[in-house]
């Protein structure tokens, strides 16, 4: 592989812990690393757990790429070669999308979620309003019944008889 689809930075001037870094990312193919930890714990006699702390510590892993939405160029960074494998396996399309895009996204899906309860308060609003007017209309219709003795009280008619 001529270019690795690992990019690497190292930050240290030690020897040794710059071929930890170089060796626990080398890839033979995109998926396959060059050699196991077993074999670079056994060559600088350390444990897993210190390779991986100088892996950490003096080097940055990352693959480069372009967001699928805005073409903006990106990396992605891996703290481990199972956060590689993870990352590289579970995005065989390498399809990427920025940050930025992401909370665009994110931001829309909210908006819209937003607007869904604005609209169900609307409507809950004009039911609410109908019912309102259906009453108002009954009330009104009462008031209209007919002038009749028959919905007249005793005081009224007694009124109504004395006043012609
Ligand atoms: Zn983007």
């Amino acid at each position: 592989m001529k270019d690795s689809l690992i990019k690497l930075e190292i930050n240290t001037d030690n020897e040794n812990a710059n071929n930890i870094c170089s060796m626990y990312w080398k890839l033979i193919d995109r998926n396959i690393f060059s050699c196991t930890v077993a074999k670079i714990t056994e060559k600088f006699n350390k444990t897993s757990i210190e390779i991986r702390k100088i892996v950490n510590d003096n080097s940055s892993a990352y693959t480069e790429f372009s967001c699928n939405s805005c073409g903006l160029a990106g990396k992605q960074f891996y703290k481990s070669r199972a956060d590689f494998l993870y990352k590289y396996s579970s995005n065989v399309n390498h399809s990427y999308v920025c940050k930025f895009c992401i909370e665009k996204e994110n931001e829309k899906v909210e908006r819209e979620k937003q607007e869904a309860i604005e609209q169900e308060n609307i409507e809950r609003e004009r039911l609410e309003n109908e019912k309102h007017t259906a009453l108002d209309e009954e009330c009104y219709k009462n008031k209209k019944e007919p002038f009749s003795l028959e919905n007249l009280t005793f005081k009224q008619i007694i009124f109504f008889t004395c006043a012609y």
